[in-house]
């Protein structure tokens, strides 16, 4: 055996157990961790002859890159929607690893890492409130969610026309409707070769609302009725988590036929909420939804589901079949994710998520839900009462959009105070824009994020001498 590997095999206690000591050093460290830091200057990389082994890989890792690393799954990193480990997501996350398969079939020979898998959507449809007329999968994020379902939404339409859309290419007109698609869904007709310019925008309801105006597409599906259609619809709009009226859509579905694909990558957590999972209400029509998991499940990355009806599994095979294996009888009968979803070899992903499940129930999730959602609202009461913010779009559910109460100079003023607010690694915001409003965006998902953090993140903001334009004027 090579020397370095050798060694290494050897001491693979001492390794792992400075891994852990490492680990925990971080996790205790987190709160304090800054959120942002300026970049590092790194040296060209110089790839050794003889490899020096993990212990020296490790003392090399950390004096160069650890302490560059922002604390993205603290308590105040609020960019993006970007959620955070909690320890059973972390104890199934690292078990993955040291399991290492390759999790495929239900009848393979030795791995059951997929009937896991099964079980795993079995539980998230229980939290979700889902029926088990949905089967589902891991995938690395909601895009590939987004992606897997829409392709079973092409590979519909196309049959509705005799088209075999997976065997012989796009052959037909498919037409495409969303009124708020986030950019992901975009990039999967991309992807898909259905294209990111067809998308046929459905108006959005009066007022500050981002969901669907339904009569608009009643009427844009009717104009449309030659051709086979998609719809995607949102479980959560990233600046306003709007979502659209999912039983008005089912209703529609009863009268016009079309595939009906829901975005729900962390709005469909509102479900784990007995206060919002109204939001929700007739989602269960959808022929597939996207959920991902490491947002506000907090389950480290890369993790999400697409959940796909079963009555599709047809479809979903004939688009994903891996080589020339024949079509299947009953796609049940023989279930593989390899010809299931976009991809072969896979890692033995659900298992954070069925620690998450198995260790914090549907209690644990509905408070971490909660919990976010009475963050936001704390938030955003905080910055109407106590700084000269004002809201840039309602708080409907976990994010908050503020903007400069002074109109004039907006878009320069964000720009310096998102900068002075990031430059102090205390707190992490990203900067957005609110039905042509710009505003800074905070979205809670953490589980970690509490009422000491609003605290800090109004203290960090009235600190901003940007941040009063009286004080500006005075200057
Ligand atoms: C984050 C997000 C996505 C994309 O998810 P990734 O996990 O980044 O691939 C899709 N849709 C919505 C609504 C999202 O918030």
């Amino acid at each position: 055996m090579y020397t370095a590997l050798q060694q290494d095999h050897q001491q693979i206690n001492d390794l792992l157990t400075v891994v852990k000591e490492r680990a925990l050093t971080y996790l205790h460290q987190l709160d304090t961790i800054p959120n942002n830091r300026p970049e590092p200057k790194l040296d060209p990389p110089l790839l050794g002859e003889d490899g020096a082994g993990t212990m020296a890989a490790l003392d090399h890792f950390y004096q160069h890159f650890a302490d560059t690393l922002v604390a993205s799954s603290g308590p105040r990193y609020w960019g993006f929607v970007t959620g955070g480990t909690t320890p059973a997501a972390i104890a199934g996350d690292w078990l993955t690893t040291v399991f290492d398969q390759n999790t495929q079939t239900l009848s393979g020979p030795g791995d059951v890492s997929a009937h896991l898998e099964q079980q795993t959507i079995a539980l998230l449809l229980q939290l979700l409130g889902l029926p088990d007329t949905f089967n589902g999968g891991f995938v690395t994020g909601a895009t590939m969610s987004n992606f897997t379902c829409l392709a079973v939404g092409r590979q519909w339409a196309g049959m509705t026309k005799g088209n075999d859309t997976a065997r012989d290419g796009i052959q037909i007109p498919i037409k495409v409707f969303s009124a708020t698609p986030h950019s992901s869904a975009v990039k999967a007709l991309a992807m898909l070769g259905l294209g990111s310019n067809n998308i046929i925008p459905v108006k959005t309801m009066e007022g500050s609302r981002e969901a669907m105006d339904i009569n608009d597409l009643h009427t844009q599906l009717l104009l449309h009725a030659d051709h086979p259609t998609i719809v995607i619809s949102s479980g959560g709009t990233v600046n306003s988590v709007d979502f659209d009226d999912m039983q008005a859509i089912a209703a529609l579905r009863e009268t016009v036929p079309f595939y009906w694909h829901i975005d729900a990558a962390f709005g469909g957590f509102a479900a784990c909420s007995a206060q919002y999972a109204h939001l929700l209400k007739g989602w269960e029509g959808a022929d597939s939804i996207a959920v991902d998991c490491h947002k506000w499940m907090n389950v480290p990355y890369d993790s999400a589901v697409y959940l796909v009806k079963r009555v599709h599994a047809r479809l979903q095979v004939q688009t994903f079949q891996n080589g020339n294996a024949p079509y299947l009888g009953n796609p049940d009968d023989q279930f593989s994710y390899l010809n299931f979803g976009p991809e072969n070899s896979r890692r033995f992903r659900a298992l954070a998520a069925w620690f998450s499940l198995i260790a914090y129930g549907k209690n644990g999730f509905r408070w971490m839900v909660d919990n976010s959602i009475a963050m936001a609202q704390l938030f955003g009461q905080r910055i109407t009462a106590e700084t000269d913010f004002v809201l840039a779009a309602p708080i409907r559910l976990n994010v908050v959009c503020f903007t400069p109460k002074e109109e004039t100079g907006r878009e320069e003023r964000i720009k310096a105070v998102l900068a002075a607010l990031n430059t102090s690694g205390r707190v992490f915001m990203t900067p957005s824009r609110y039905k042509g409003i710009p505003c800074i965006r905070a979205a809670f998902v953490n589980w970690r994020t509490s009422a000491a953090d609003i605290d800090i993140a109004i203290g960090e903001l009235l600190e901003r001498p940007v941040l009063s334009t009286r004080q500006q004027d005075k200057q």
